[in-house]
């Protein structure tokens, strides 16, 4: 598939690449990217993950965390597999500027490499900080899909 995408930061290497970071996974929503008043509830995540397609990501943060942070993500067309993201389109990004902090935050270095700028401490940590006070709304929310962490 040719993919353009137009709506990520101006880069013709994007471009080029055709959305790699989109084909093979997606990027992490932090709280900030969840409007509604706050605290955040399951209520509104879970309205959230409905209209965002988005699902509870789970992921082992070795040397900071003992159990699995969760997290949120836009959902893949396989979850079982490094597949697309579910915006992906013909056309780019179907999310425009609703996408995920995570994916706005990709700076392009060169032609093959790119890196995500979040945080200082790396964006996994930096992303599980951001969403330590939520773990037991989204906890609640993977139970509900199948899943218990
Ligand atoms: S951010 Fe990186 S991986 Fe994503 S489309 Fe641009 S160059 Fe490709
Ligand atoms: S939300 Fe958009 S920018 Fe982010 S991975 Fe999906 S298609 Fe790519």
């Amino acid at each position: 598939m040719t993919v353009k995408v137009p709506t990520f930061p101006t880069s013709e290497l994007c471009v080029q690449c055709g959305g790699m970071c989109c084909r093979y996974g997606s990027g992490l929503f932090l709280p900030r990217d969840v409007p509604g008043p706050r605290p955040l509830t399951v209520e509104s995540l879970r309205e959230f993950c409905r209209e965002r397609k988005t699902v509870v990501y789970a992921e082992y943060i070795y040397g900071y965390y003992s159990k699995p942070q969760l997290m949120l993500r836009p959902r893949q067309a396989d979850a079982c597999t490094l597949d697309q993201c579910v915006h992906l389109t013909a056309s780019g990004c179907a999310l425009g500027d609703l996408r995920p902090t995570g994916c706005k935050s990709l700076e392009v270095i060169r032609a093959d490499r790119c890196v995500q700028r979040m945080g200082t401490s790396g964006d996994g940590v930096f992303a599980a900080r951001s969403w330590r006070r939520y773990q037991p709304q989204l906890r609640e929310l993977a139970k509900e899909d199948g899943f218990s962490w």
